[in-house]
């Protein structure tokens, strides 16, 4: 064999692994499910993706922000961050519990009984459909008991990681950070989260400050349904919306900087354990 041949040999081996790694590592045309054909979705995962995030929401008044708050919250974090943790995203289930709010107009509570099997058979589904990490982006506190009952049950009998997030929780001290207080339900944290992304649906105009009350304390002391107001104070005196541009889009990036951060920390984490791998 010549020099020529071999060189252009090399050369052609070169370009047809290139070409491989750029097929490999060519983003999805989409990362949302429901906008995947089943042949996508099939060659994509488990070969190339293995986590799933899956908003969980409801439906239910929150102050002067839209009552899809807590559905619209993690869908829009998902949407941000899914490329960051590689990652699809499953459909959000906008509805939850919330019994003790579903006296206020349009609101809509799924009782218990309905609404932890259902949980349980997405995130199932989900796991029989080749994922391993399954994250659950969860966007409202009542629903919290029964994802974490239903990521238990799903991780220990399909053999894959699940994790539920309450990003409000988790973001507790950018809170303090970014507003000099602590939060509240439809408090500065939860406007200003959703005032990053859909600011013609906040309604400062209609607000009041006293529309707010602080929650029970010490916890536990009382007990009001339907709950007195909407928006819930985790502390007396603090929490209040702020409606400031700012400090929502500051607030919108760090919190989805954390969740994206813990995300791939846990992976990074279970991988190094090696559990249900
Ligand atoms: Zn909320």
């Amino acid at each position: 064999m010549t020099k020529a041949p071999r060189t252009l040999t090399a050369i052609l081996i070169a370009a047809a692994l290139a070409a491989g790694a750029a097929a490999q590592t060519k983003p999805p045309a989409t990362r949302e499910m429901v906008l995947l054909c089943w042949q996508e979705f099939g060659e994509l995962v488990p070969a190339r993706i293995a986590t799933v995030l899956v908003p969980f929401g409801s439906l239910e008044p929150h102050g002067v922000i839209p009552n899809g708050t807590d559905s619209l919250a993690p869908e829009a974090m998902a949407r941000d961050i899914a490329a960051r943790v590689d990652a699809l995203i499953a459909p959000t289930l906008n509805y939850g519990m919330t019994e003790a709010m579903k006296a206020f107009p349009g609101a809509v509570s799924i009782p218990s009984d309905a609404y932890a099997p259902f949980a349980e058979s997405v995130l199932d589904n989900l796991a029989a459909n080749g994922f391993k990490n399954i994250i659950v982006l969860n966007g409202h506190g009542g629903n919290t008991a029964a994802l974490n009952g239903a990521a238990t049950k799903v991780a220990n009998a399909r053999r894959v990681r699940v994790l539920v997030i309450n990003w409000w929780t988790l973001a507790d001290d950018i809170t303090k950070a970014v507003f000099k207080q602590n939060g509240g339900h439809a408090g500065n944290n939860e406007t200003a989260y959703v005032q990053a992304f859909l600011p013609e649906f906040i309604h400062p105009e209609r607000y009041k400050p006293e529309m707010a009350t602080p929650n029970p304390a010490p916890s536990g002391a009382y007990y009001a349904v339907p709950v007195q107001s909407t928006i819930l104070l985790y502390e007396k005196g603090q929490g209040y919306p702020t409606f400031d541009a700012g400090q929502a889009k500051e607030y919108f990036r760090k919190v989805n900087d954390r969740v994206a951060e813990l995300i791939l920390d846990t992976v990074k984490k279970w991988d190094l354990a090696g559990v249900y791998k």
